[in-house]
């Protein structure tokens, strides 16, 4: 069966190419029936970051791109952090010492600099000079720029083989590396040997990573090939680009940020779908239209590594806001109430224990929103009137601005109609029986529109302002009803006086 796994560095908010990559990686071993594993290369000790483990964890989960071994749930090739695996890597490192494929290396890093700038002046190329190559340590130690703590990098022969195969691209080759550091001063493997060797041990049968790793697997692949193990298949995914075809970056988007898309209101099964959608063809349906709606499981069932097209996609967060509508609208009701709650606790709409009443109200506003938002968080702003006291809604900037001479008379009127429909439950929430939209409507209707002869607009706007405060909110005639006969009058004459 095959094993695929995914390795982030937690080196500060997960990139949204781990989501990405894991996507992949994960699509294909469910559909084979294989196994998804979570590694976590932690050897970089100058970029690590405390909390960045813990994110990808809570980022992964939340997208539902779960794993069947890692660092938290364990597993049979445990541990699943580099750092605690020092000790496996030895071995490794010993063999190819003693074979002459690696050598010990004792220049210092100003030793390094000053080299690589003389090879700049001279235009040479650049890369290691192997003053070490040969040397004894006591021999090594007589020159100039000498350190006590070695590093340790592979001998690369001229003749080296350079290609390999690409499960995405077909056959490719990379420019000759240099004698690649494969062990650290700090004893610290470094990526190349360390990724090596754990996919080895973890037994991982196709390596999916992205496409800036190309340049090293020819390296990889000696690896395997002087330690004389089979090297696992390759894919290397296109990177996300921006409009301009630079690739996204942390540093310049927000949202290649993993945790960025949560506080945006994003559904998770929508960024899976979105990130689906990237590098990869939608299915078709009966009539040849692109189905690019779907969930996991559809993807996993026609993934197929052919169909993934190498050119790098451009991250459209246009797109992905448009599917965020249409999941959004397929939820049922109390689930999408549930995943709302968060963000107006967030937002100060709900407090962080709502009483039943309260959630019964939610689920009725949410009823009224769920067409109109692309974005959880959009639902703050048109769910909060719903919960502030009758006296007490706050009148938008825009929405006193457009209130007009004609005002005090709808809102007289509006008070007079809306006071006459009876209300035979009093205006306990949920139970008002006869205080319904269809009766509210036409009664407004009949004393707005045709009573004072006012369009529409003009005659529901002073009465969507009192209930709400803002221009633009719910369905008017919905919200009388939710809100009940008792708090649609306050509202209104609040408004009045
Ligand atoms: P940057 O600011 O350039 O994004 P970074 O430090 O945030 O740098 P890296 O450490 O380079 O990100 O990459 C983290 C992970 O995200 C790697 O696995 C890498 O393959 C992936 N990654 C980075 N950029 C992209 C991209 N544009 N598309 C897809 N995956 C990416
Ligand atoms: N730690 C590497 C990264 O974050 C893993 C690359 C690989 O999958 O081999 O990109």
């Amino acid at each position: 069966p095959v094993r695929l796994r995914v390795a982030p560095s937690p080196t500060g908010d997960p990139h949204v190419g781990t989501a990405y990559m894991s996507l992949f990686n994960l699509a294909f071993a469910r559909q084979q029936g294989g196994r998804f594993i979570l590694r976590i290369e932690d050897t970089d000790r100058a970029r690590f970051r405390e909390d960045s483990e813990q994110q990808v964890f809570d980022t992964l989960r939340w997208l539902g791109l779960t794993w069947d071994e890692g660092p938290d749930v364990g597993g049979p090739c445990a541990p699943y952090r580099q750092s605690e695996r020092l000790t496996t890597y030895r071995p490794y490192v010993e063999r190819l010492l003693a074979e002459g494929h690696a050598y010990r290396c004792w220049c210092t890093p100003e030793r390094l600099a000053e080299m690589r700038a003389e090879q700049q002046r001279l235009k040479q190329p650049t890369g290691y000079d192997r003053m070490c190559l040969g040397r004894t340590e006591e021999e090594r130690r007589a020159l100039p720029g000498f350190s006590e703590h070695p590093v340790v990098r592979m001998l690369v022969p001229d003749d080296v083989e350079l290609g390999f195969e690409d499960l995405i691209r077909g056959h490719l080759t990379a420019p000759r590396p240099d004698d690649q550091v494969i062990l650290k001063a700090d004893g610290f493997p470094t990526y190349h040997l360390a990724v090596v060797v754990d996919d080895h041990e973890m037994g991982i049968t196709h390596v999916v990573r992205g496409e800036e790793w190309i340049s090293s697997t020819p390296k990889h692949v000696l690896l395997y090939r002087w330690l004389g193990l089979e090297p696992p298949a390759f894919a290397h995914m296109p990177l996300l680009r921006n409009e301009n075809k630079s690739k996204i970056s942390k540093r310049k988007n927000p949202e290649a940020r993993l945790t960025w898309f949560e506080e945006e209101g994003y559904l998770p099964e929508a960024l899976v779908n979105f990130l689906g959608l990237l590098a990869y063809p939608p299915a078709q349906d009966a009539e040849g239209n692109d189905v690019e709606v779907f969930s996991f499981a559809d993807f996993v069932d026609r993934f197929d590594w052919r169909e993934v097209n190498p050119v790098g996609p451009i991250f459209d967060l246009k797109k992905l806001d448009w599917l965020n509508g249409v999941h959004i609208r397929g939820l049922d009701l109390p689930d999408l109430t549930a995943r709302l709650l968060p963000y107006l606790q967030r937002d100060g709409v709900l407090g962080a224990d709502p009483s039943l009443g309260e959630l019964a109200r939610l689920e009725q506003v949410t009823a009224l929103i769920q067409t109109r938002i692309a974005h959880l968080t959009e639902a703050s702003d048109l769910v909060a009137p719903f919960y502030v006291a009758d006296d007490a809604v706050e009148v938008a900037e825009d929405a006193r601005a457009q209130l007009t001479d004609d005002a005090a008379r709808v809102l007289d009127a509006a008070y007079a109609a809306l006071e006459a429909v009876p209300d035979e439950h009093g205006g306990v929430l949920g139970s008002e029986a006869t205080f319904r939209a269809p009766e509210l409507e036409a009664a407004l209707r009949a004393a707005l529109v045709d009573g004072l002869g006012l369009k529409p607009r003009l005659a529901f706007g002073p009465v969507r302002t009192a209930l709400s405060g803002r221009r633009v909110s719910p369905p008017l005639f919905e919200s009388m009803e939710i809100l009940g006969k008792a708090s649609t009058l306050t509202r209104l004459a609040t408004l009045r006086a």
